[in-house]
This record gives C-alpha cells, sequence and structure tokens, in this order.
C-alpha cells in the first residue's frame, strides 16, 4: 500500500554528537525537573538500606517529630507543607541525624525528597553560634547550587542565625576572611577556590559534605576531579553525604572514592509499562499526509491531553505553525528554548491552557504524562543508527504504577523503514501495535 520505502528518519538535531549532547543536557534536565515539579514522585518501591554496620539498629522515622529537631526548623519544615518524611526521607533523615555522624549514598530517582532531606539534615547539624563554615554542599551547576539554597532558605526561614553563602561564580569576595555562614554551597569549581587559593573556608572545620547530583557531576571531567580535590582537604571526621538519581558502574565507583564506609539506601523507579495503553499506528505517505491524519485523529476524539512528538525543531515548529493555523491551541516545547522558558511552557500545558503540546525528545523527559490521554508519535523514536529506541518510545508512552489512566499512542509511518521500526518496538515490547484507519476511528472508542 501505502508505504515509500526511501524516507529515512531525519538526522537527530545534534547530528553526530548526540550522546555528548546528552551528557552537557542531564544538568539541563534536572534543573527543568526541580522546576516543574510541585510535589514528590509517586513510588511504591521498597527502600534497599544496606547499613555498614549490619548488627546496629535500623532507624526509620514515619514523622518529622521523631527527629525531635529544634522547634523552629520542624516549624520550618511544616510551612513547606510536608506532613510527613518521604519514603527515601524515613530511613535518610535518622541515618543523617545520627551520632555519632555516619556517612550515607542515597540514590532515588529525581522528585523523592532528597535536597530537602540534605537541606534539613545541614540545618539540623550547624551550630548557629559558631560563625564559621560547618556544612558544605558541593552542585553540578550555578542554577542547581540557587535550587538547593533556595530549599534551605525556606526550610530555614524560622531559623535567622543560620546563614547560608553561595559559592558559585561572579561571587567574588575578599581573599583570606573567613565566611561567617554556617553554610556554603556551590558548584566544585568555586568552593575548590575558596577553600584553597581564597582561603574563605577553613576545611578542617567542615563537618558535613555534601555531594548532590552525583551522577551529574562524573559527567564533566572537571568537576569530578576538583570535587575529589575539595573532598582531600577534608578531615576523616567529616561526615559525606553522597546523592545521585541513578547509579551506573561509573557513579558507584566515585561514590566508595568519596564516602567511606558508608550506609547506602536505594529506591529503585518504578517500573514504566504499557499495560494499560492501547497502541496504534498510521499508514502516511509523507508529512502532509501525516498532518492530515492527525487533524483527522483529533478532530474525532474527545481527548484531554495530546503530547506529540517529532524529531526535530524544524518539523516541530512545521507542525506547530501548521496545527495553529487549523484553529488549534498548541504548545511548541524547544530545544532552543531555556530552561526557564520550557518550565513556563510545561507549566501552562499541566494547567490546561493548552491541549496539545508539541516536542522533540530532548525535551520531553521529566514531563508527566499521566494527565495525556494520546500520545503521538509523529516522528518514531530512533537511535543513531535508525533503529528503533526503545527505551524512549516507553519513555513517552508507558505509565508507572499499575492502575496508570489509560491512554492512547498512535504512531506516525511514512515509510518502510518506519515500519520496521514499529515491527521491533512490537517485538520488544511483545504488545501489538494495531493498524488505524484514521477516516475510521471506530477501533479507538
Ligand atoms: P529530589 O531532590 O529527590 O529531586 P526534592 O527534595 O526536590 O527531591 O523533592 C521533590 C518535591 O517534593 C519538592 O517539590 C519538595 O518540596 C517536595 N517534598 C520533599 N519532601 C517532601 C515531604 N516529606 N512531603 C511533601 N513534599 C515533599
Amino acid at each position: 500500500g501505502d508505504i515509500n520505502g526511501n524516507i529515512l528518519p531525519e538526522k537527530t538535531e545534534n547530528g553526530g554528537s548526540k550522546r555528548e549532547a546528552e551528557k552537557v543536557d542531564l544538568a539541563e534536565q534536572s534543573l527543568l525537573n526541580k522546576l516543574i515539579r510541585r510535589s514528590l514522585v509517586r513510588n511504591r518501591n521498597q527502600v534497599e538500606v544496606l547499613q555498614r554496620d549490619p548488627t546496629s539498629p535500623l532507624y526509620s522515622v514515619k514523622t518529622f517529630e521523631e527527629l525531635r529537631l529544634k522547634p523552629e526548623l520542624l516549624k520550618g519544615v511544616y510551612n513547606m507543607g510536608f506532613n510527613r518524611p518521604s519514603r527515601i526521607q524515613e530511613n535518610a533523615l535518622p541515618m543523617m541525624l545520627a551520632q555519632p555522624p555516619q556517612n550515607l549514598i542515597a540514590q532515588s530517582q529525581s522528585g523523592t525528597g532528597k535536597t530537602a532531606a540534605f537541606s534539613l539534615a545541614m540545618l539540623s547539624h550547624v551550630n548557629p553560634d559558631n560563625k564559621w563554615t560547618q556544612c558544605l554542599c558541593i552542585a553540578p551547576t550555578y542554577e542547581l547550587a540557587l535550587q538547593i539554597g533556595q530549599v534551605i532558605e525556606q526550610m530555614g526561614a524560622l531559623c535567622p542565625d543560620v546563614k547560608l553563602a553561595y559559592g558559585i561564580r561572579g561571587n567574588r569576595l575578599e581573599r583570606g576572611v573567613k565566611l561567617q555562614e554556617q553554610i556554603v554551597i556551590g558548584t566544585p569549581g568555586t568552593v575548590l577556590d575558596w577553600c584553597t587559593k581564597y582561603k574563605l573556608i577553613d576545611p578542617k572545620k567542615i563537618t558535613m559534605f555534601v555531594l548532590d547530583e552525583a551522577d551529574v557531576m562524573i559527567a564533566t571531567q572537571g568537576h569530578r576531579d576538583q570535587s575529589i580535590r575539595i573532598h582531600r582537604q577534608l578531615t576523616k571526621d567529616c561526615q559525606m553525604l553522597l546523592f545521585s538519581a541513578t547509579f551506573e558502574d561509573s557513579v558507584w565507583r566515585f561514590a566508595e572514592q568519596v564516602v567511606p564506609d558508608p550506609n547506602i539506601i536505594r529506591l529503585k523507579r518504578e517500573e514504566e509499562t504499557l499495560d494499560t495503553i492501547k497502541q496504534f499506528y498510521v499508514l502516511c505517505r509523507e508529512k502532509e499526509d501525516k498532518f492530515t491524519a492527525l487533524c483527522n485523529l483529533y478532530g474525532s476524539l474527545t481527548i484531554a491531553q495530546a503530547m506529540i512528538f517529532c524529531h526535530t525543531r524544524k518539523m516541530a515548529a512545521w507542525l506547530t505553525a501548521n496545527l495553529t493555523n487549523e484553529g488549534h491551541q498548541v504548545a511548541l516545547l524547544s530545544g532552543e528554548m531555556t530552561v526557564e522558558q520550557r518550565a513556563a511552557v510545561i507549566d501552562r500545558f499541566r494547567n490546561g491552557k493548552e491541549k496539545v503540546l508539541v516536542t522533540t525528545n530532548v525535551c520531553s523527559r521529566g514531563i508527566d504524562v499521566e494527565q495525556v490521554s494520546l500520545v503521538v508519535n509523529f516522528d518514531l523514536p530512533v537511535d543513531m543508527d535508525g533503529n528503533a529506541d526503545n527505551e524512549t518510545y516507553l519513555h513517552r508512552i508507558g505509565r508507572t504504577g499499575r492502575f496508570g489512566r489509560r491512554g492512547f499512542a498512535v504512531n506516525m509511518v511514512d515509510s518502510k523503514h518506519s515500519m520496521d521500526v514499529i515491527n521491533q518496538i512490537e517485538m520488544h515490547f511483545n504488545r501489538r501495535i494495531t493498524k488505524l484507519d484514521t477516516s475510521n476511528l471506530e477501533e479507538m472508542e
């Protein structure tokens, strides 16, 4: 029939260096996640705890009261709207606050409460009467450091004697005059300078060291080395805490270098499944044909919200312009936007200001698709060799949790090659992808 064998998927936006670009993007992605996060990520998996001393009792708390925090700090926590500790906090908080201090490596996906946990630990740890830096926290970028700082400032709003300084580029201070702020949060380069070159911080007086987003940190060689150099300045008694969203071997090796004798807490991310998703494909000739199919689709469907994925910025822009022409209210999420602009677009979409979001791969991570009832792969997800990118496919249309809402996925097939990709995806997930005739949509109801 309609299959045209000549059309290959367009090249990725970043040409050959996609992998490199993804690395660079990690920090941005993480920031975007933070900017759009309103609440804890749901996760029903069990927390795994590996204690350094397996014979010591394992403490976990179900309430913040059990932590015996200073009243003004407890109030600060409640003022943030936190009622009880998150899954990871239940175990991590008592460990971080234990006496004598214990080291910790904690891994859980973004949005599970790590930042709130170590912010609380730092605020609880410092002695406000001592006017020198006691807690040092490093993060991969300026923007991520600021995000953590905001949490500390909010949570510590009722602890006016606890002060915070930002060790980030552009923050120039007089050499040799020691900081009075009890908490310093910054990026590895500046913090290292502050400890060594400028001597604003006495590393021997640091009693709590926090390294956040270890996976993002080591994606940049320079940051990795600077982190280790900061770590070397610290004393053996300094409490070391390391956090990461993922845990590949490289992260693990780094963590073990920075955190001796650690307790380990892990919360595996909830698996995404296609179980509640009805999957279809539509045969098309070229992009105009795909566009017509798309218009038919949501002309006849009562959809809550839809996300449409394109392979390139150019295609996404073209599609957005055409949909707008047809009178649809469409938002575009594109790689050339700043993280803040992207966060604003996602916010509007979440609040239902637009029903349709057109996007490319790079931008889509972190968007919670539970509220989206239709996902359209205007271009199919493929890797650099043109093979099915199953992981991205699952991420675009899958849902977590067994009771995730139902949804539809429609794949536009415009070549023999993309039909092959559909077949690969079917095989991989062992789920049928049914042919759909967009001029007759009864199958979808
Ligand atoms: P992570 O550092 O793992 O990405 P965060 O600490 O930033 O996670 O928390 C994710 C979101 O959940 C934030 O909006 C934060 O304010 C909120 N949050 C954190 N801990 C709690 C809690 N115990 N109760 C309710 N919300 C929380």
